[in-house]
């Protein structure tokens, strides 16, 4: 028989009303055995999720302060959604006992998973299925990162003494034994172990749009949505800004080849994206679609002859690697080498690091901007259409936007500009005008 994971996320879990198309949605397919939920989301655009509010009260009891008036908000979003639904469940002792955790200092990591437990209980009371706590078969290492083996061995065990189960999105268990949660909008990684350690024939990930769209929807005005996309086109896309789903939840399904179904709980009936692993049908368009970010700065540097300077590359990212700091982009010149890089990653380390690089290497000049935005543009199509970067740069310039930066995967499966992050909508919509007909 077929088997679906499906994860909802927080939008399509806000309220009681969402519940009902959530179990709507699971019951019109069998296969739909293994569910995913995520905390409550916003219900409206000036809402609040569950995890903020939780967040927020962990930083409250840090600071010594009241947790009530926040702390009630999530009581009343839960016990809301409970006498709504009009069920036989009472979260009451699970609700003080994460009040007076939360007073007497739990874990920043445990006060923002307790927003899936609970919501995880409820959906397994309302569809009356099992609820298993992703506590015990989801394991992090030492070093926080995901033990993917231990996982997927603990998880398949468990998952075949259960028909039918809800489990909790966002987090796992350190060897410790403490709770450890994923980056932010994690949900969507539980999602995918599960349906790597099931064999699931796919994965869906309901969502409140109905697919990835071309562009963000915030930026560009109805963007038409991706029927298909391979998964190393969505990662290039979600790393880079679609949101739609977290850059690392490809990673367990492509191990199985597990295709994923990005869907939209408001309108169920909508095809959504295909996300696969490798595909012969050709993109409607040469790119796939476009996704940014701002908050980036580069670092220039400049010395004459530094092409024939062995070892220079190394020295520059030694000192990057002895501050702890990733780098984002490399691209370089003759004389000229620059180092892309969150401007969040060197907020403390700025003059330090400009200070050593032009040090170490002896640089004629070493210079920070600020306020870069990067634009990624991805399309599997792109290898083999000539001209692409001519269109792409001449559709910047016609807006008269300065390119601050040109990177080019070797895959040539994107094209990465910094501009300015002034310009950063009006560059998508440029590119996106200029590639979508
Ligand atoms: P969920 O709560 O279901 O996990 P998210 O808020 O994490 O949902 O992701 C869905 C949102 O991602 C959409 O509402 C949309 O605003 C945003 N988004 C950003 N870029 C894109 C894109 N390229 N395609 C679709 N949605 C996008
Ligand atoms: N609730 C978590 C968040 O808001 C995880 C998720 O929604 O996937 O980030
Ligand atoms: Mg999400």
């Amino acid at each position: 028989m077929e088997i679906k994971v499906v994860k909802f996320g927080g939008s399509s879990l806000a309220d009681a009303n969402q519940f009902k198309k959530v179990k709507e949605i699971v019951t019109a397919e069998e296969s739909r055995r293994y569910v995913v939920a995520s905390a409550p989301g916003k219900r409206s655009d000036d809402d609040i999720k569950v995890t903020d509010l939780l967040y927020k009260c962990f930083e409250l009891a840090i600071a010594k302060k009241d947790i009530s008036e926040v702390f009630d908000k999530i009581v009343e979003r839960y016990n809301g959604i409970i006498k709504d639904l009009d069920l036989d469940l009472s979260l009451e002792e699970e609700l003080e006992t994460i009040r007076a955790g939360i007073i007497h200092r739990a874990s920043r990591d445990y006060v923002a998973s307790r927003g899936e437990y609970l919501n995880a209980i409820i959906m397994a009371n309302y569809l009356g299925y099992d609820f298993i706590d992703a506590e015990s078969c989801i394991f992090f290492k030492e070093d926080g990162s995901l033990d993917t083996e231990k996982t997927n061995k603990v998880l398949s065990d468990i998952l075949l003494e259960h028909q039918r189960a809800v489990f909790p999105g966002f987090y796992g268990c350190t060897n410790e034994g403490t709770i450890k949660t994923f980056s932010r909008g994690g949900s969507d990684i539980t999602g995918s172990i599960v349906a790597r350690a099931i064999h699931a024939d796919i994965y869906e990930n309901w969502t409140d749009v109905s697919g990835m769209l071309m562009a963000d929807p915030r930026i560009v005005k109805n963007p038409k949505t991706i029927e298909v996309i391979t998964y190393g086109e969505l990662r290039e896309l979600s790393y880079m800004g679609a949101s739609v789903m977290h850059e690392d939840a490809i990673f367990p399904v492509k191990v199985a080849n597990i295709p994923i179904n990005i869907k939209n709980t408001n309108a169920p009936s909508d095809p959504g994206t295909m996300i696969v692993p490798a595909t012969s049908i050709s993109a409607p368009n040469i790119i796939t679609g476009i996704a940014g970010k701002k908050g980036f700065s580069i670092i220039n540097i400049e010395k004459d002859m530094m092409n024939a300077e062995i070892g220079f590359g190394r020295k520059v990212l030694e000192v990057l690697e002895n501050h702890n700091v990733c780098f984002e982009h490399l691209p370089s010149g003759i004389d000229t080498m620059s180092v892309v890089i969150s401007t969040d990653e060197l907020r403390n380390t700025k003059y330090e690091m400009v200070a050593e690089i032009a040090k170490v290497v002896n640089a004629d000049r070493v210079t920070v901007e600020e306020g870069i935005a990067l634009v990624a543009v991805v399309g599997r199509s792109m290898e083999k259409a000539k001209g692409t970067a001519c269109r792409l740069f001449t559709s910047i310039a016609s807006k008269d936007i300065n390119i601050k930066m040109i990177d080019q995967g070797s895959s040539e499966r994107n094209i990465i500009i910094g501009v300015d992050e002034h310009d950063y909508q009006d560059a998508i919509n440029a590119i996106y005008s200029e590639f979508v007909k």
